[in-house]
């Protein structure tokens, strides 16, 4: 069987914590299994780096960004590669280049397209585990690139799609996905499974245990994923198509922090305008989430949406930028605000859902800014500080916690 295991940064986090991450892809090598491990960099090396990127230069470019993010991952492979030596058990790291992980040209958030597999089959034909950087890959200016924050979970599932691997395997610092993040909601449960659609949904709408893009390709591939504890043996929960388990109402509660809320007042009511202002944030690869249009007044409406906190200062500039074209009286951005979902396949057929929702909200006295729903999520926009409030009351009322 060939094997792809993926620890994140907590699980590598600390020359210990290596050896027993190498320990344990020994032992599934010693059974007879080709074995391909993903690594994220070590604890928190990525804010670290951002960080003393940030005190030397606030607007470094996004390609130096990159050079600069991808010297975490290949710490944290060669390192590994040596702990497994050093257990006289045949290793080799690779990174972005030597694995030839081909990505769009867009630095900070770019997309895996292609594997050239040959490297790493000839590695693991002569019996080495192959250790392979997660988070980068190499663009046609022959630059690195990164995939996006959390984003080894997606060089995982790519390597275990392009090298047709009989399981890929997420070790992490929880024992699987749970109804909620279990550091905010103490009395989460684990599931044992979810299906590809809930989880992209809880994916994307903060629930960071997976990154958004390693659900969606998991789906697209058919790639079944195991998420894991790297600290103890437990089963943790599997991610697929179908569950056979009965549906759930609900199966998740996800919060994002990491919203902003961009509103631009005044513009004209006429055909077009939303247009001209959502197609300028698109051309610049900057996603828009909720929207919520004012109806009309004195021939002039406002459209307030988010986005994701880090993009908020080029949304605004763009939009400043566009100014006449968009017609706009004034712009303004609130960062403290966050998003809350619920996620569930089961609420299609079940129109009580939003309702209870927003009780649920009320009686713990949060308001709500915005809402969107789609079939299988509701999502409304609160002040950061009742974030975490109401991410509880939610999980209570829909009865989600440990029985
Ligand atoms: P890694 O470094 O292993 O990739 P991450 O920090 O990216 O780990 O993801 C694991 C974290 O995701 C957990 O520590 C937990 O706080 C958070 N998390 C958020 N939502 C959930 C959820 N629904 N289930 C499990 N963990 C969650
Ligand atoms: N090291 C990267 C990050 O912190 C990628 C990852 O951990 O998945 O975002
Ligand atoms: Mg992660």
């Amino acid at each position: 069987m060939l094997i792809v295991k993926k620890f994140g940064g907590t699980s590598v986090g600390s020359n210990e914590r290596i050896v027993r991450v190498a320990r344990r892809c020994v032992e599934e090598y010693q059974k007879g299994n080709d074995v391909v491990v993903v690594l994220s960099a070590m604890g928190k090396t990525t804010d670290v780096l951002l960080e003393q990127a940030r005190a030397i230069n606030p607007r470094a470019s996004k390609r130096e960004l990159d050079m600069l993010l991808t010297t975490g991952e290949q710490t944290s492979v060669a390192l590994m590669a040596m702990a497994i030596q050093a257990m006289h058990v045949p290793a080799i790291s690779l990174n972005a280049f030597q694995a030839a992980m081909h990505t769009t040209s867009n630095y900070g958030n770019a997309r895996l397209k292609r594997i050239d597999t040959e490297r790493i089959l000839h590695e693991l034909s002569e019996r080495k585990i192959v250790i392979i950087t997660g988070f980068q890959g190499i663009n046609k200016f022959g630059d690195y690139t990164t995939l996006g924050r959390g984003g080894s979970d997606t060089t995982a599932v790519a390597l275990a799609a392009a090298l047709h691997a009989d399981a890929c395997e997420i070790y992490t610092d929880v024992d699987g996905v749970y109804t909620a993040d279990p550091r905010i909601v103490k009395n989460a449960r684990k599931l044992d499974e979810i299906t590809y659609d809930e989880m992209l949904d809880l994916a994307t709408s903060g629930a960071g245990v997976l990154h958004n893009r390693s659900v969606e390709m998991a789906k697209k591939y058919g790639v079944v994923l195991v998420v894991r504890s790297s600290l103890n043996d437990s089963e943790g929960t599997v991610v697929k198509e179908e569950v056979s388990v009965e549906r759930m109402l609900i199966s998740g509660v996800a919060l994002d922090k990491k919203a902003a809320r961009i509103s631009v007042m005044g513009v004209k009511d006429e055909p077009g305008i939303a247009f001209k202002l959502f197609n300028v944030l698109a051309k610049n690869n900057i996603n828009v989430d909720i929207i919520l249009q004012s109806i009309g007044r004195d021939n002039t409406k406002d459209i307030s949406f988010t986005v994701d906190e880090d993009a908020a200062d080029e949304a605004i500039e763009l939009i400043l930028e566009n100014k006449n074209r968009i017609t706009l009286k004034s712009v303004n951005c609130k960062k403290d605000v966050a998003k809350v979902s619920i996620v569930g396949a089961g609420m299609v057929s079940n129109p009580g859902v939003a309702s209870k929702m927003f009780e649920a909200l009320y009686n713990v006295g949060v308001n709500i800014n915005m809402i969107s729903t789609s079939e299988i999520r509701i999502t409304v926009l609160v002040e950061e500080k009742d974030g975490e409030k109401a991410m509880n009351a939610i999980h209570d009322a829909f009865g989600l916690a440990e029985s």
